[in-house]
């Protein structure tokens, strides 16, 4: 596909809150044209447009029930399902056919993000628990912070999320505590501590404790503490509305169009040093 040519992405998860931002903002992108958008099978909305769906007016393209028949080797499949199960599913489909893939969903148990990453590195994907722009850097902040202030300086993390959201903790704030266990050379998997509950004892110099908040619309605030003796430094982003994740996920599907097979995160979509 000629590197000027538009990118045709199909929309999983089409009627959901990203989803219709999605379709939206994406119908309105120069750079990108939906191709297709899929809901789950038995949703109230099947055969509607998705473009009214999406309060843009009608676009000539319907909400259908499955990926197959939407999915060509020349598009990018955008998936904000939510439902692990279903995104594994399409990203099977999207490495068979040569797809383009952008994964937005989150809430993987280890197995399944490592099932994920497998296929997706089988042809051109970005995977990312968080698509803005602030949080790309500030993973990379992050990093350096916990570099920069030695080991005494005890990392938490603390995230606030609209009532709805499914998962917890959140797959960005779990992106903040690796970033933070592999600055410092730590195991994540033993490090994190998710949950505090009654005689815990006092808290081990090495964990990196995780708070998950659940409340009113919040689209979703992370703060990494770095907690020293007499002072503290915290670093907090804080989205405001969806559209700053929309616009960063349909930027790497116009970006990922156009590259050779393999699996890109936000960093190399921005074009931010490694
Ligand atoms: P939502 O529940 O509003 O939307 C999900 C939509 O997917 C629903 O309309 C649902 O019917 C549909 N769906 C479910 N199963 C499906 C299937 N098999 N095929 C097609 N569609 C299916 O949720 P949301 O708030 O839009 O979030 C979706 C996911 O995206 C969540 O996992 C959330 O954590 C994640 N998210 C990621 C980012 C990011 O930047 N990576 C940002 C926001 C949300």
């Amino acid at each position: 596909m000629a590197s000027s040519e538009p990118v045709g992405i199909v929309v999983c998860g089409a009627a959901g809150r990203m989803g219709r931002l999605l379709v939206a903002l994406g119908s309105q992108d120069p750079s990108l044209r939906v191709a297709g958008a899929v809901e789950a099978p038995a949703h109230a909305l099947l055969g509607s447009d998705a473009g009214a769906v999406a309060g843009v007016g009608p676009l000539g393209i319907a909400l259908v029930d499955a990926l197959a028949p939407v999915c060509r080797p020349e598009h990018v499949i955008v998936d904000f399902t939510g439902v692990p199960a279903a995104t594994l599913a399409n990203a099977r489909l999207a490495a068979e056919r040569g797809a383009g893939l952008v994964v937005g969903t989150t809430g993987f148990t280890a197995a399944e993000d490592a099932e994920l990453r497998g296929l997706a590195t089988r042809t051109r994907s970005v995977v990312a628990a968080n698509f803005s722009v602030g949080v790309t850097v500030l993973l990379a902040l992050v990093a350096q912070a916990a570099t920069l202030l030695d080991g005494s300086f005890e990392s938490e993390i603390v995230e606030l999320h609209h009532d709805r959201k499914k998962d917890a903790p959140s797959g960005t704030a779990l992106a903040l505590g690796r970033a933070v266990a592999a600055a410092r050379g730590q195991d994540f998997a033993s490090a994190a501590v998710l949950a505090r509950e009654g005689q815990v004892g006092a808290r081990r110099p090495d964990e990196i404790g995780i708070v998950a908040l659940r409340a009113g619309d919040a689209v979703g605030d992370h703060t990494v503490l770095f907690g020293g003796l007499g002072e503290r430094v915290e670093l907090i982003h804080r989205a405001q509305s969806r559209e700053c994740l929309v616009r960063g996920a349909l930027r790497a599907a116009a970006w990922v169009g156009h590259r050779p097979p393999g699996l890109y995160g936000m960093r190399d979509v921005l074009g931010l040093p490694a």
